[in-house]
């Protein structure tokens, strides 16, 4: 069975080493996750992709009971 990516726009997977797709700007260097049009530190529309990198610290998660959908 083939893997299919749920959100193609969130992480570069399938990839050898996936990264998150995070957003950062070209203003005040502020980054986002998820991506982001619009820089929510300065209001500036200058966000552009940005590779988060693989190690990092996680400050909150959660976790969702229901399926994507289709
Ligand atoms: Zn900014």
């Amino acid at each position: 069975m083939a893997q299919v990516p749920f959100a193609p726009e969130v992480f570069t997977w399938p990839a050898e080493s996936p990264q998150l797709i995070g957003a950062r700007c070209g203003s005040c260097a502020a980054v986002t996750f998820p991506a982001q049009d619009a820089c929510p530190r300065c209001g500036k529309l200058e966000m552009a992709r940005h590779l988060l990198p693989r190690e990092g610290t996680l400050w909150t998660w959660t976790t969702q009971e229901f399926l994507p959908k289709a």
